[in-house]
């Protein structure tokens, strides 16, 4: 019934998500609105510049070239200093300060997402990959930073030049001017057809950049696997794919892009062509023009395709922002794990009870487990016995909650374990796995992970000494400061789990769940398992003599050998 919950919880936000992103968006920019604003009005002033370059022409050409104006002539060189003096601060100021809150969302959205994976339970790990999980992280928050940035430099700097150069037109001959305005509504459809395309296509090449990133992770991490058992073909074949699907939607995006820059530019060279033709073939007064007149309108006529080119494109930009910002929301709007419980368990005996568990993956239709209890005294060892596929690693990983049951309970010194804090019930359980998980850092910091501001060099030493891997790392020049490379790749597998065994022995918690074959022999208990079902229990003698499932097992695993 809880997974149905959050099942329904998470497909209702994400219905939402769309419409939301603007929004959403805006709200991580507020917090900069004074750099913002700053960018906004910088480009404004570097737009008005430029028009007012463009409308300069014809008092140059009328005043300074025809007329030869002495007065003119000797403001001419400060007035061209002048507007290129405030041309320049004013495109600094909008780079820089758009920059900068581009790269402050990008900063705020990045610490978000790490923050909010570390909160996301087991199941979503299960169903994302990796691959994909960094192109989140990598690749779709800086084109949210491009949205953010470059685009709303660059939209502010064309609307204000397309504003300044109509005011430019108008004030010279309004009544050619009139023709553009004809045109407008022409440009804006295809704007709009063209960004709808867009939104889609950009969401398809983002899910196709995070399935190269995963296969060519797995590629890398499974290298051995690949040569030994002959993949590469198999490999090259799958990234191919993905890399020319990658290839196919990306170029949908520029076709797209290109097919309207060139739609808009012909639309704009008709109307030149027009104007051209009225202005030179026409005596009447209405488009009668100075030879300085004509020459800053066609100037003006020619300078408002670019930043109407540039505008189009922008709003792809957006688009593809507005894609990667719905990948970004909807990693942070995923339900993290649920952790309302309160208590707090202090010193721990180590009771721990399994009430009619049972268990179901959401991925699974058929149940993981069933039905399964027993109990563990404080201080005895417990050993989870069958075949693979029986259900072993999923009542272990029951016990720190990574998983929640489905119905029954797990106690811990009689507390339910759903009402006790998440911290409080981890940090009373180590686990050693069979895949150790070291970081490229220090042996000390591995052997110290998660406790390195609790524990003194002195206890470190303690714990490595305890689990015999002193010996080896003191045969390291750097000893316990020797850095262990990726995953510990400078370590063999022995010494790896000794680190492993030095971790849980410093952690020193009243639970240890070790994930080790051999020692089921010594454990005060066996629970035999078989699909999800507890079968036989009890000491390994009396198991044997029963003849029973574990019997069999037993002989099939170590008879043989000897
Ligand atoms: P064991 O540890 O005894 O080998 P597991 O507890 O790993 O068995 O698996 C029990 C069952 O649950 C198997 O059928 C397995 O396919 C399934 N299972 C295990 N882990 C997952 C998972 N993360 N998602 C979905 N199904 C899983």
């Amino acid at each position: 019934m809880r997974e149905a919950g959050l099942a329904k919880k998470t497909s209702k936000k994400s219905c939402e998500k769309p419409k939301g992103a603007y929004r959403r968006l805006l709200k991580y920019v507020l917090p900069y609105w004074w750099a913002f604003g700053l960018g906004v009005l910088g480009s404004i002033i570097f737009s008005g510049v430029d028009a007012a370059v463009a409308r300069f022409v014809k008092p140059l050409l009328d005043l300074g070239f025809v007329q030869r104006n002495p007065q003119f002539l000797k403001t001419l060189p400060f007035i061209i200093a002048g507007l290129f003096l405030a041309r320049g601060i004013a495109s600094f100021v909008a780079r820089y300060f758009m920059a900068r809150v581009g790269r402050d969302v990008v900063k705020t959205l990045r610490n978000q997402m790490f923050n909010h994976l570390l909160c996301l339970p087991a199941s979503y790990y299960d169903q994302a990959t990796s691959g994909q999980l960094l192109s989140k992280i990598l690749y779709n928050v800086d084109q949210v930073a491009e949205a953010c940035t470059n685009a709303v430099t660059t939209s502010v700097q064309s609307v204000a030049l397309i504003i300044g150069l109509l005011i430019v037109m108008l004030s010279i001959n309004w009544h050619l001017t009139i023709l553009y305005f004809l045109v407008a509504p022409l440009i804006a459809v295809v704007i709009r057809v063209t960004s709808k395309r867009m939104r889609r296509v950009s969401g398809k090449v983002q899910n196709y950049l995070g399935d190269v990133t995963h296969i060519a992770e797995e590629t890398i991490e499974g290298y051995k696997v690949v040569k030994i058992f002959g993949g590469q073909t198999y490999e090259a074949n799958k990234f191919s794919e993905v890399n020319q699907q990658n290839r196919n939607q990306s170029l949908k995006i520029i076709f797209t892009q290109s097919l309207s820059t060139i739609v808009v530019m012909l639309i704009g060279a008709m109307v030149l062509a027009a104007t051209i033709l009225l202005v030179t073939t026409t005596t009447s007064r209405t488009f009668g023009l100075t030879a300085g007149g004509f020459a800053a309108m066609i100037g003006a006529m020619l300078s408002i395709f670019k930043p109407m080119r540039d505008f189009t494109n922008v709003n792809n930009i957006i688009q593809q922002g507005l894609a990667g910002a719905d990948s970004v929301f909807a990693l942070l709007d995923s339900p993290i794990e649920n952790d309302r419980g309160t208590k707090i368990l202090a010193n721990v005996r180590g009771q721990i009870d399994y009430v009619n568990v049972n268990f179901k993956y959401a991925s699974q239709t058929k149940n993981a487990l069933n039905n399964i209890s027993f109990s563990v005294a404080p201080g005895k060892m417990v050993a989870l016995v069958g075949r693979s596929g029986g259900g072993k690693s999923t009542i272990v990983s029951l016990l720190p909650r990574f998983y929640d049951v489905l119905d029954g309970s797990i106690k811990i010194d009689g507390h339910d374990i759903m009402d006790v804090s998440l911290a409080s019930l981890r940090d009373n359980i180590s686990i050693v796995s069979q895949h150790i998980t070291l970081f490229n850092d220090t042996i000390a910091h591995n052997i110290a992970y998660g406790n390195l501001d609790k524990v003194s060099r002195a206890d470190i030493e303690a714990a490595a000494e305890a689990a015999n891997a002193m010996e080896f790392i003191s045969k390291f020049p750097l000893g316990l400061d020797t850095v262990v490379g990726e995953n510990g790749v400078l370590l063999s597998g022995g010494q790896r789990q000794r680190l492993a065994i030095a971790r849980a022995i410093l952690k020193d918690s009243p639970i240890l769940i070790l994930d080790e074959a051999t020692s089921a022999l010594d454990a005060d208990s066996i629970l035999v398992l078989n699909e999800g079902q507890i079968v036989e229990s009890g000491a390994h003698k009396v198991l044997l003599a029963a003849d029973g499932y574990y019997a069999k097992l037993y002989r099939m695993q170590f008879v043989k050998h000897e």
